[in-house]
């Protein structure tokens, strides 16, 4: 007989995971390495060392070793707010009258409301290890930005944000959460770095975007002495962190026996996604199990499922590192219309090798659907869901009916990355009917795709 399952599975302080899972080491493609934009040479620990922090750079470039230790100072910091329960999502099961079992991860229950806190903490640990008097980093809807900013107070380190400037307007509060805990926020582009005054000069009136906050944030540090540039999604150390969420949601679900079927998660610069899969993916690729990945995107900036898989650039102004990796082109910015975050032109370069691969699917979903999945979601389990998260709903709901049609009780995990408490602007833009689907042309992909750089 199987055990009878709570509501939330717990696990226990002790039972945190002491080390971090890096899928890499049992991946036979590795990632392809980042290259030099200068020489599209392979980049090396000493490129990278003006921008990043020396340990992350030996994340970063560690495609061997499986686990590493979690420093018991970020272990710490950790059991604040982790583990994050795993919760069996009776009451939308029911509503759903599905005979699929729904689980999902919830990583919105601290205070910047997201899972980007597990990689945060992380990097100024790092930072702080290294001596460094701050880092700079950008943010787009503001949950990287919030946790690096209680990150970095909590390690006495000073944060400087480039916020896109359209939701610097529009998410006043997010704001105001970072500079209660001390860090400054420009909205960018702006006129403080030369590349913020270039793209002002070329689009004036700009909302700003994601790669263009970054080129700023990256060329603010390379400028101050003792500050470093830190990235909340996309990169590998990124992912490594996030593996904390699978470590426990496998840990969580092995108490009970239970085997998923189906793992879902959204997908932005997938750091999530590949943090939850992690551990999973590694028993897929050891041969040890079989699972079904399922990436979930929006149909406004559909980098997995009509990207390309290429060397582009990280950033608008082409001062990063090239990575390859499913891209719409950098200089692809999602209509203004779009609400529901996962808004960077690019995808994790582990995730895209695992998805060419075959490894792993994907699927785009429009965003007032994902507002219906939110909004039924939010109704029968009561969490508010971010945006971002509520496209991982949406497919997991769609997985449950497909069970209901052939009366499969299939088990489905997804992960629920964050709370909505400050994305009301969207959630009234789509009460009031004012929200519409926007789905990129062939011609527009076409026209971004042309812009790749020369490929090596
Ligand atoms: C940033 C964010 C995401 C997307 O980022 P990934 O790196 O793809 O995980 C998803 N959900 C929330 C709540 C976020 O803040």
């Amino acid at each position: 007989m199987d055990k009878e399952i709570p509501y939330k599975i717990y696990l226990e302080e002790d039972e945190m995971p002491k080390q971090w899972y890096n899928v890499r080491a049992d991946m036979k493609h590795k990632p392809a390495p980042l290259l030099h934009p200068a020489t599209m040479q392979p980049m090396t620990a000493k490129d990278l060392r003006p921008v990043f922090c020396d340990e992350l750079i030996a994340q970063e470039l560690n495609d061997t070793d499986a686990y590493l230790d979690i420093p018991a100072e970020i272990r710490d910091f950790y059991k604040m707010y982790r583990p994050s329960p795993l919760v069996r999502a009776y009451c939308l099961e029911k509503k759903l009258d599905t005979p699929a079992h729904i689980y999902y991860k919830f990583e919105g229950s601290n205070t910047s409301g997201s899972h980007k806190l597990n990689s945060a903490i992380a990097q100024a640990y790092y930072a702080k290890k290294q001596g460094l008097k701050g880092v700079t980093t950008e943010t787009g809807a503001g949950q990287w930005g919030t946790a690096l900013s209680m990150a970095c107070s909590y390690f006495g380190l000073d944060c400087k944000v480039y916020m896109v400037k359209i939701s610097y307007e529009q998410k006043p509060f997010r704001r105001e959460v970072m500079r209660t805990y001390g860090a400054s926020v420009t909205p960018s582009p702006s006129m403080d770095t030369k590349i913020g005054r270039k793209i002002l000069a070329e689009h004036p009136g700009t909302n700003g975007s994601l790669g263009c906050a970054i080129s700023e944030a990256v060329e603010a540090a390379a400028s101050l002495d003792g500050y470093r540039y830190v990235l909340g999604s996309v990169l590998n150390q990124v992912m490594l962190h996030q593996s904390i969420i699978g470590l426990e949601t496998k840990a969580a679900l092995d108490k009970y026996g239970v085997t998923p079927d189906i793992i879902i998660g959204c997908a932005g610069g997938g750091s999530n996604l590949g943090g939850l899969i992690s551990p999973f993916m590694g028993e897929k690729l050891r041969g040890e199990k079989d699972y079904r990945f399922l990436a979930v995107e929006p149909a406004s900036c559909p980098s997995f499922t009509r990207g390309k898989f290429a060397y582009d650039f990280c950033d608008t102004g082409m001062v990063c590192p090239l990575a390859k990796m499913y891209t719409l082109g950098s200089n692809f910015i999602p209509s203004a219309n779009h609400a529901g975050g996962l808004r960077y032109h690019g995808m994790s370069p582990v995730l895209s090798q695992l998805y060419a691969d075959g490894l792993m699917e994907a699927v785009a979903v429009e965003q007032t659907a994902v507002f219906e999945a939110a909004e039924q979601f939010a109704r029968v389990e009561g969490i508010l869901p971010a945006p971002e998260s509520s496209h991982a709903i949406k497919a997991a709901i769609d997985e449950a009916l497909k069970c209901k049609e052939a009366g499969e009780a299939k088990t489905i995990v997804f992960g629920l990355t964050g709370t909505g408490y400050f994305d009301m602007y969207a959630y009234e833009k789509f009460h009031d009917g004012k929200m519409t689907d926007y789905i990129p042309t062939e011609a527009e992909l076409k026209e971004s795709f042309s812009k790749l750089p020369p490929q090596p």
